[in-house]
């Protein structure tokens, strides 16, 4: 569970719950950014700070490992591979295939990256148009996500579009069966303007999903009594799956149900707990960087927890919990963080200068606050570093430091002697007061 020091700042943090909670951003009690996944604290600091997000057709293999049951279909990186696809669906007696762009992110079909095509020369065609462009959905920002990747897939016949997703509670400390009528739109949406819309059921980690809850969920969906058996398996397949795999999120959206009764994934997206992907070696191969901000990536070469944000005070910190106060003060100082950089408890010069090299390549950085309580971390090596990256890199952008810990004082008179125009503060509040009058006369 997160939490976040000091008390009398707001444990919610405003341009991460933006960043990264957006998927989750409606479900759970009133503190949205308490209900999803934020860089965790115990972690080393040396993993990647975000779930790990695969594509639909990697969660689609996965689930029917499961037993979950998904439509036939394969990946194709080609134009070449997606026309014989699409050849041995109809061989095989699909009615229709469905195109469908990879990328990590939800909202495609409302962007023009699924299409249903009735014959091999239209999915062709439509293999053509998706493939290469540049998709743009609410999630992707407004710059949008390349394709790079379609899903060639048979078509269902959709009676019903419904919901079914699994994520933690992090107030109750367990994991939440959700179920709606409401499928096959944003649930952002349903959540928000019709909360009574989604049943849950909380899991009790002792005993799992219990088949009298799937029961519960089927019954509620308003399933037909024939189809009632196949979803308790469905979504305790889905569960399996979730526990299993050490997820984060499990999510079908469309959940559907088809002319002739049988249920299908129709979508499907997993997020993986990146505290424990270390236990699936298998899972983490699956990690697609080119879906990924290529400054996160660079990143987490160097084991910095790195993720950007959209403001213009780039923030270089040690430790996720500073990280987030110090975000939290830059706010409350009239600021906005243009990223969380957490460099860990030892990092090395090397490592600096690379955080150094990764905020600078952000555009929108007009000024650096550096935030750090030496502990293992010395604030006179750190100080050594700063100085010599600030040379190294002839960092122009105005740098604002507040040091506590071990060594200070040596670490003040370092910056000091650097003859180097660094402004420090005595406090988190001064030098948050600082570093927001710099970056606004920048
Ligand atoms: P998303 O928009 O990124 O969530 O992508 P989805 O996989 O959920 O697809 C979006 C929508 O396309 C679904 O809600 C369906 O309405 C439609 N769709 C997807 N696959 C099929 C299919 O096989 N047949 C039909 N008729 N519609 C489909
Ligand atoms: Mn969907």
């Amino acid at each position: 569970m997160w939490f976040c020091e000091p008390a009398d700042l707001s444990p919610v943090c405003p341009p991460l719950a933006g960043k990264i909670l957006f998927e989750y951003r409606w479900y759970g009690p009133p503190a949205p950014a308490t209900a999803g996944p934020v860089p965790n604290p115990q972690s080393s600091g040396r993993g990647d700070p975000k779930p790990m997000k695969i594509h639909e057709y990697q969660a689609k293999e996965i689930l029917a490992k499961y037993g979950v049951a998904v439509p036939r279909g394969e990946v194709a990186n080609t134009l070449e591979e997606a026309s014989t696809i699409a050849r041995k669906l109809f061989a095989e007696g699909a009615s229709g295939v469905v195109v469908k762009a990879q990328i990590h992110a939800g909202g495609r079909g409302k962007g023009g990256g699924v299409k249903v095509a009735r014959t091999r020369e239209e999915a062709e065609l439509y293999a053509q148009q998706i493939l290469g462009m540049t998709l743009v959905t609410h999630q992707t920002g407004p710059q949008g996500q390349k394709v790079q990747r379609l899903l060639i897939e048979e078509t269902a016949s959709i009676d019903r579009e419904l919901y079914l997703g699994i994520v933690l509670d992090r107030v109750t400390g367990k994991l939440v069966f959700m179920a709606s009528q409401a499928g096959g739109m944003e649930i952002e949406v349903v959540a928000a303007k019709t909360p009574e819309a989604i049943f849950k059921e909380s899991i009790d980690p002792a005993i799992g999903l219990g088949s009298w809850q799937a029961r519960k969920l089927a019954f509620a969906l308003g399933l037909k009594p024939t189809q009632i058996s196949a979803a308790v398996a469905f979504f305790q397949s889905l569960y399996k799956a979730y526990i299993e795999t050490d997820a984060s999120l499990v999510e079908i959206n469309p959940f559907i149900t088809a002319k002739d009764d049988k249920l299908f994934a129709l979508d499907a997206k997993i997020t993986f707990d990146d505290n424990a992907i270390f236990r699936h070696p298998e899972l983490k191969v699956l990690r697609d960087t080119a879906e990924e901000d290529p400054l996160e990536v660079e990143a987490s070469k160097y084991a910095l927890n790195y993720i950007k944000l959209d403001g213009s005070i780039a923030c270089m910190v040690n430790g996720a919990g500073l990280a987030m106060a110090t975000m939290d003060i830059i706010q409350y100082a009239g600021g906005s963080p243009a990223n969380f950089l957490d460099v860990g408890g030892s990092a090395t010069q090397d490592q600096i200068e690379h955080a150094f090299e990764i905020l600078l390549s952000d555009a929108n950085v007009k000024a650096i606050l550096i935030n750090i309580f030496g502990g293992i971390l010395r604030v006179d090596r750190l100080a050594t570093g700063v100085v010599a990256a600030a040379r190294n890199l002839k960092i122009s952008v105005p740098i604002v430091l507040r040091l506590e810990g071990t060594n200070v004082n040596e670490g003040r008179r370092i910056l000091k002697e650097s003859g180097l125009n660094f402004q420090v503060g005595e406090t988190m509040k001064e030098a948050a007061e600082l570093v927001v009058r710099a970056a606004s006369s920048y």
